[in-house]
């Protein structure tokens, strides 16, 4: 039998860092993915959406009409690519791949069709897959894997359900496609995850760019590119050419002889990454309510650690949201509602876009930053952003969080111009009424 130090399920971001990390560290690692290198993250998510997100938006400032073949090529050039840098990382640190499903015979053997596996330690990181919400009719609606696959006709009008991350990203790029875009959501706001300031900026730009947004929509039926859905007790009915559904997506677990514990279908994972047997670790969409390839691999990375006791320096509280619409928003730490829960007194610093210059020379819609800070002590506990690369810029508050920086220690710092980050700094300034380019209400 074969023998390895970790067997490690799944090739998404969290499976394949994970067997990077621990060959750097010097293991004997065994890769095993059923399908392509770089999971749903490059194949059919982060990677593909950004591409043809960039690509429109382009085609869309130019005035022209978009060459949806040209985007499509080109995305799958980008994807390719990146593809065969990460087989060539694993080939080059010596990781070996299993291009197979297998799945767990017990604590420490995995299997595959050719053959079984003996593992010191096993890391599942098989990831998720979308998930149709109970709807009459919702096999005819499209997923973001269909959407990704887009041909030229384009339909000229699409009903999109759901208006999270990934709804709002799929409308941003249909809307800059000349596509007419109605969004059905059933919360009373789009992105309501994210703080309200948030949701209030997007919607507000969404429909200046002519979205439809329907809010407290309960969707009942879809029968020919006809919704119906129910909002304040009324039943209501709208056609388009397309109708796609992003509600969200369900976790993928491997066959496993072993029983692991389960919650609504995730794996339970304990701070250390382990399962409820501890030579098995989980991390990324397969064990996490949080789905974000960033998140995946940081906890991937953190299982590899303990398993070979290594101190792991990664705070995984602070996680960054992103959302790469035109503009982007993006929030990391705590929000307001959370912190009131927590019984934190707040202290609050923001700035606008207005005054920014380089926001100016891009000619960009309005944005903002919202800072928090705890009332004690004047730690940055929470930050949001609505603006160009915003989901650049907000690795600086990220790393306040994650070391606790006092505002005053953030304002150390020498902001470059012109750049968006100098909004950053007017919002450090606007704790205490401090901010430059902003008219001061305090005598
Ligand atoms: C449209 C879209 C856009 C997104 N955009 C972003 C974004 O901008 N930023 C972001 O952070 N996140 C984004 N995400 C989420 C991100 O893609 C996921 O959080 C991330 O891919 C999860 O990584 P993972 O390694 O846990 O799983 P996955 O990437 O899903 O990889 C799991 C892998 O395991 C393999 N596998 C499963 N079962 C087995 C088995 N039994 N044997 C062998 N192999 C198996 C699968 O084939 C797959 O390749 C997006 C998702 C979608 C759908």
């Amino acid at each position: 039998m074969n023998k390895t130090e970790l067997l490690i399920i799944g090739a998404g971001p969290a499976g394949y860092q994970a067997a990077l990390h621990a060959a750097r560290l010097g293991h004997q690692v065994v890769l095993a993915e059923k399908d392509q290198i770089g999971g749903t993250c490059l194949n059919r998510g982060c990677v593909p959406t950004k591409s043809l997100l960039e690509q429109a938006h382009q085609w869309a400032v130019s005035r022209q009409k978009a060459d949806v073949q040209a985007m499509r090529q080109r995305e799958q050039q980008t994807v390719q690519k990146l593809r065969e840098g990460i087989a060539q990382l694993l080939q080059s640190s010596r990781v070996q791949l299993i291009p197979e499903q297998v799945s767990i015979a017990d604590a420490h053997h995995v299997c595959s069709t050719q053959g079984c596996w003996q593992a010191d330690h096993i890391l599942i990181a098989t990831g998720s897959a979308v998930a149709l919400p109970p709807i009459e009719g919702i096999e005819q609606a499209l997923t973001s894997d269909d959407v990704l696959r887009m041909e030229q006709p384009l339909p000229q009008s699409v009903i999109l359900i759901g208006a999270g991350v990934i709804g709002m990203e799929l409308a941003d790029l249909y809307l800059d496609l000349g596509v007419q875009v109605t969004i059905l959501e059933a919360a009373d706001r789009c992105l309501s995850m994210a703080d309200r300031q948030i949701s209030q900026s997007l919607q507000m730009i969404f429909k200046r760019r002519g979205a439809t947004m329907i809010f407290n929509a309960r969707v009942m039926r879809i029968e020919n590119h006809r919704v119906e859905y129910e909002v304040g007790g009324q039943t209501a009915v709208i056609q388009a050419e397309a109708v796609v559904v992003a509600t969200g997506r369900r976790p993928v677990l491997p066959e496993c002889e072993v029983r692991l514990k389960t919650d609504q279908g995730r794996l339970v994972i304990s701070e250390t990454m382990q399962t409820s047997v501890p030579s098995i670790y989980a991390a990324g969409d397969a064990a996490s309510t949080i789905q974000l390839a960033h998140y995946a691999s940081a906890q991937a990375i953190a299982a590899v650690d303990h398993m070979f006791g290594v101190k792991n320096q990664t705070d995984l509280k602070t996680v960054p949201s992103c959302v790469y619409t035109h503009p982007q928003a993006a929030w990391v730490g705590l929000q307001q509602q959370q912190a009131h829960e927590l019984g934190i007194p707040l202290l609050t610093g923001k700035a606008s876009t207005l005054s920014n210059a380089r926001a100016q020379i891009d000619q960009a819609p309005r944005g903002f930053v919202r800072l928090l800070a705890d009332g004690r002590n004047r730690q940055l506990i929470g930050g949001m952003i609505v603006g160009d690369h915003a989901c650049e810029w907000i690795s600086t508050i990220s790393l306040a969080i994650a070391q606790h920086l006092t505002v005053d220690q953030c304002r150390a710092v020498i902001f470059p111009h012109p750049s968006w980050s100098e909004t950053l700094q007017e919002a450090l300034l606007d704790f205490d009424g401090l901010a430059i380019h902003t008219i001061s209400t305090r005598r």
